[in-house]
């Protein structure tokens, strides 16, 4: 676990500028979403803080370290995106034990790890199937289970929810919200939908043509008016 910290962060493609002045620290711990229009920036901002894009200016820290110029490998962050690449030819448990494997963690600790994760997210009767054996719903589970089996310090997740079905959304999204309770990583988490940011926020980002238009709690943000 640790702490995210933006500093006056800024980025540029070409001459269009995609974020200024963000600026927001996130707790240890704490679980807060990103909203607001197409193209606001918001994924610039996860891409960002991931290392899968570098800031113009600005600073940002994960934990005490200064990221900025550290690779993405090396900042303990792990993504999940919209359209989760599950390896098409490795089990279940293969594809969670994944990330694992690479950094050459011990192999009764990855079976641990794997049936930890795969009881959380009720994927532990799917763990010798092929990706192709499961529903979509499963499969982001999968995805979720192969960022979460490394034990990041910060867990970032691009509308990991929009191409479920509506009853598969609201079970993924009770899951996850369980998986944050068990785990207390600190999570930033883009969407679109109002219910989403309600019910896993601790806080709530709004982002509005690349710039911070309101930070507050959920019952702040959508109090009506
Ligand atoms: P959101 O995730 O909120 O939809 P993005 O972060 O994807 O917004 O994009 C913010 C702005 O930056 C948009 O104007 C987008 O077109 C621009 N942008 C994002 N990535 C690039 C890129 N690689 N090259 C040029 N412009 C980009
Ligand atoms: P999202 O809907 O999640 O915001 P986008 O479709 O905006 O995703 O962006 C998908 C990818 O395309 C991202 O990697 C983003 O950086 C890149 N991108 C977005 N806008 C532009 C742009 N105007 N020019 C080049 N790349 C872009």
């Amino acid at each position: 676990m640790a702490n995210v910290r933006l500093e006056d962060i800024k980025r540029r493609f070409n001459n269009v500028t995609a974020i200024e002045d963000i600026t927001f620290e996130i707790p240890d711990g704490e679980f807060w979403v990103l909203v607001g229009p197409s193209g606001c920036g918001k994924s610039t901002i996860l891409r960002t803080i991931a290392g899968l894009e570098s800031a113009t200016s600005g600073k940002l820290f994960i934990g005490d370290r200064l990221v900025n110029n550290i690779p993405a490998r090396q900042r303990d962050v792990a993504m999940v995106f919209q359209n989760y690449a599950l390896y098409p030819h490795m089990s279940v448990a293969e594809n969670i034990a994944f990330g694992l494997q690479m950094r050459k963690v011990d192999r009764k600790i990855i079976q641990e790890r794997v049936m930890n994760v795969a009881r959380s997210l009720s994927l532990d009767h799917l763990l010798d199937r092929k990706p192709k054996q499961l529903s979509g719903g499963q499969q982001q589970r999968v995805a979720l289970g192969r960022a979460i089996a490394r034990e990041p310090q910060v867990f970032l997740l691009d509308e990991p929810l929009s191409n479920l079905d509506a009853q598969l959304r609201d079970d993924t999204r009770a899951e996850l919200k369980q998986l944050h309770q068990e785990l207390g990583i600190t999570t930033i988490y883009v969407t679109h939908d109002q219910v989403e940011a309600m019910t896993l926020a601790d806080k709530i980002v709004v982002l509005n043509r690349g710039r911070i238009q309101q930070i507050g709690d959920p019952q702040t943000i959508y109090a009506s008016p």
